[in-house]
């Protein structure tokens, strides 16, 4: 029988994701289907239990259910535990297993971005979400020593410093509020700055206005796409990195949970490649197409490469 994997999201659009693991799936003889589920947050429960039933290897968790996803399933990795958001599911029997593959996909790319240097200890991260809860346990567990975390809406920052308390009492983390002279000093005062805002998403905007930025900083921001922040940054002379790294890596962490099988990276890598350059939109890393996401759409069906 042919075994299925969902990736559950609003909206999921075409996917970057589909076009990655499905031809991971062919290469390997794995007889598999990635499909795109478009749910609203009142429809995700009922998602996460018909993944319960034969025939679901698991399922991918994206943009706005991460977090929302914990309540809904039976046991969580040490990674999702940790960061109180969930990206990838497995099953145990009936019983569904919560991971977050989005923090060691995040490490590579930290790794990568700060190549033969020196790991640094001090980082801003703009946002407050799912992502940034991954972005955030990569850097306490990579021993960053002082984190400044700034979120339009504070309180949800504070929130995300609140859940790391224990993980993070041997460390400065900190909650901002958005301003910009705040930032701006903050700015000044570490090596790393991520975003993990969807800021840059959909159209060609920049978190933080270009004077902010000082040189030579690393910049990483999640988003798959060279964002006006990056180039911005770029600009005065900063190393920086889109999210196209942690996508692939996150991905292919997350065809061996459910597979027990390395993943094809090259392929995976090169069909992210080809899928972004064929029009596919993300719904982790791109911004999403203008036409309505199907409810139930086999990845890279209507016309787009899988
Ligand atoms: P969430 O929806 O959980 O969080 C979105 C974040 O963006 C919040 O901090 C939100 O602030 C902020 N935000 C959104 N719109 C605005 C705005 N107009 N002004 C200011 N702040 C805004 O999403 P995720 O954390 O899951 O994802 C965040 C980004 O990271 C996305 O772009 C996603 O594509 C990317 N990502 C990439 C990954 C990869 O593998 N490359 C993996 C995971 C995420 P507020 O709380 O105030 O609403």
């Amino acid at each position: 029988m042919t075994k299925r994997v969902v990736l559950i999201g609003h909206p999921v659009s075409h996917s970057l994701s589909g076009a990655m693991q499905q031809a991971a799936f062919d290469a390997l003889g794995i007889d598999a289907t990635y499909e795109l589920w478009d749910r609203t947050p009142l429809q995700l429960a009922e998602a996460i239990a018909q993944l319960r039933t034969d025939g679901f290897l698991g399922a991918n968790v994206t943009i706005p259910h991460k977090e929302r996803v914990v309540p809904l399933v039976d046991r969580l990795t040490e990674d999702a535990h940790a960061t109180g958001a969930v990206n990838t599911i497995t099953r145990e029997g009936k019983r569904l297993v919560g991971h977050n593959t989005d923090v060691p996909g995040f490490k590579v790319a930290l790794d990568r971005l700060v190549g033969k240097q020196k790991m640094p200890r001090q980082a801003v991260v703009l946002g407050a979400g799912g992502g940034a809860r991954a972005v955030v346990h990569g850097l306490i567990t990579e021993g960053f020593q002082r984190v400044i975390v700034f979120n339009r809406h504070l309180h949800r920052a504070e929130a995300l410093v609140r859940h790391f308390g224990k993980s993070a009492a041997h460390m400065e983390l900190r909650a901002m509020p958005w301003h910009e002279s705040v930032i701006e000093a903050e700015l000044a005062r570490t090596k790393v700055l991520i975003n993990a805002t969807s800021i840059g998403l959909q159209g060609d905007e920049s978190p933080i206005e270009a004077e902010l930025i000082p040189p030579d900083l690393l910049v990483l921001d999640l988003i798959y796409r060279h964002t006006k922040l990056l180039r911005d940054a770029e600009a005065v002379g900063c190393t920086v990195m889109d999210g196209e790294l942690m996508l692939l890596h996150q991905g292919a962490a997350a065809f061996t949970l459910w597979t027990g099988q390395p993943a094809p990276l090259e392929l995976m890598h090169r069909k992210l490649i080809e899928a972004r350059a064929g029009g596919i939109r993300s719904a982790e890393g791109e911004p999403v197409g203008t036409e309505p996401a199907t409810a139930e759409t086999p990845a890279g069906s209507g016309g787009t490469p899988a």
